[in-house]
């Protein structure tokens, strides 16, 4: 049974400085995922919270919020089948150094911080972030 869904993906300002959009969205887009929407954004302190409403308090959430916020960055939704687990796949572990080889993160960065992308992290998490980001998508 086909179960196509829509995730939340974020070029982090970390990979915008470094020039990698292209490279990211052509594995996306390589893999077979629509992209729905795109833009470049800036988002303030207030907007990180409610994105990573999840990490506010943890001891290194003050040095996300200022990363996240430190530039632009390219905010997408893409969609395909189960794109959720899709894009968490080529994205890879959290921590770049640790991430494999081929993924995203693995192939790009070598921080637990500025590791180039984020993604939905469930089809709740992905609906959650969709309208946070994209209201009319
Ligand atoms: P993911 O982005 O893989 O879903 P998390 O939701 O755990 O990872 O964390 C959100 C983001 O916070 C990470 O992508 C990374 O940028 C940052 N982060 C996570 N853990 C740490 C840490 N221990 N130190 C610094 N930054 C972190
Ligand atoms: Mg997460």
């Amino acid at each position: 049974m086909s179960e196509v869904q829509q995730t939340l993906v974020l070029i982090k300002p970390d990979a915008v400085r470094r020039g990698l959009v292209g490279e990211i969205l052509r594995r996306y887009e390589a893999k077979g995922l629509t992209v729905e929407a795109m833009e470049l954004r800036r988002v303030d302190a207030s907007f990180a919270d409610r994105h990573y409403a999840e990490h506010v308090g943890k001891a290194w959430y003050p040095e996300l919020r200022d990363f996240i916020t430190s530039g632009p960055l390219v905010a997408l939704v893409l969609a395909g089948e189960r794109a959720v687990e899709a894009v968490r796949t080529l994205n890879g572990a959290t921590d770049g150094v640790a991430a494999a080889p081929g993924s995203i993160r693995g192939d790009l960065c070598a921080s637990k911080q500025a590791n180039v992308v984020h993604a939905s992290d469930s089809p709740e998490s992905a609906e959650r972030e969709v309208r946070l980001w994209f209201p009319g998508v």
